[in-house]
């Protein structure tokens, strides 16, 4: 009976893997990877090992989350070191939960190894401090819904002070300009786009909520930090209009004594 390693593989840079990923690929029997791993970083892999890509491609998945779940129990319990490796971080949009899951439930031995998650390495490409003392106290990671089995993004998080980091906006920045809106936030609210964040194909784009649907559409993977933080100069950017639109959205709150 082996182990298996879920073990993020970080944004794309392979400097930004840490210490104990890099060992353990070195060591590696059988590697289940994601299409967003980068090159360079499979190319740490143990000459011999079996490498498997069970990611997406081209918008089509290649195994089902079963499958993979299958793979990951069968492999663990025949070989020593099995990893299953991910982009950026494993328990952030990773399925990682499922396949945890999966692992307890046949009873095999399993060990996390944190990555860099792709708001981390945008935010570090783009030059925005996620959290700052003037402007910004908490962090969202959030995706929009979508699929059948999906959980609905909770506007009520979001505050004046959030900043958030949309994974996976998808090519149609109208649609994501809209649903931001929809949720209450201003058009003059900051946003960078960030694509390809640590890799030789970086780009980085800063527009604004009301702007972002004219923007040139980059390419995938890439991930919006929207707030007040995202602004060359943050303490510019008056949190005083945030969710003006929102008809009672300030009424509503209890005043703080
Ligand atoms: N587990 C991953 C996220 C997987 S979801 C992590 O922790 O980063 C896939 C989404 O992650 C992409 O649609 C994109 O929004 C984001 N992403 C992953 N790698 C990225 C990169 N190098 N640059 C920008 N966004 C990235």
């Amino acid at each position: 009976m082996g182990k298996v390693y879920l073990v993020g593989a970080g944004p794309g840079d392979p400097e930004l893997l840490t210490v104990k990923a890099a060992r353990l690929l070195a060591r590696a029997e059988i590697v289940f990877h994601d299409s967003l791993v980068s090159a360079e970083v499979l190319r740490l892999i143990a000459r011999d090992a079996e490498v498997i890509n069970v990611g997406k491609r081209c918008g089509r998945k290649l195994l089902t989350q079963e499958e993979i779940n299958s793979l990951l129990v069968a492999a663990g319990t025949k070989q020593e070191v099995v990893i299953r490796l991910k982009g950026g971080d494993p328990l952030i949009f990773g399925r990682a939960g499922e396949e945890i899951e999966a692992l307890r439930n046949a009873g095999v031995d399993f060990e996390i190894v944190p990555g860099i998650t792709a708001a981390l390495g945008a935010a570090a490409a783009a030059g925005i401090s996620l959290t700052d003392r003037r402007a910004a106290s908490q962090i969202v990671f959030s995706t929009f819904s979508r699929g059948a089995q999906s959980t609905a993004m909770d506007w009520g998080a979001i505050t004046s002070t959030t900043t958030l980091a949309l994974y996976m906006p998808g090519p149609d920045y109208a649609e994501v300009a809209y649903r931001l809106r929809e949720g209450g936030l201003p058009g003059d609210l900051p946003c960078a786009i960030v694509s390809n964040a640590s890799g030789p194909q970086q780009q980085i784009r800063r527009t604004t909520v009301a702007e972002l649907e004219h923007e040139e559409k980059l390419p995938a993977p890439a991930l919006m930090i929207v707030g007040r933080v995202a602004a060359q100069r943050v303490q510019e950017i008056s949190k005083a209009f945030w969710r003006s639109d929102v008809k009672g959205h300030e009424a509503h709150r209890p005043a703080v004594s």
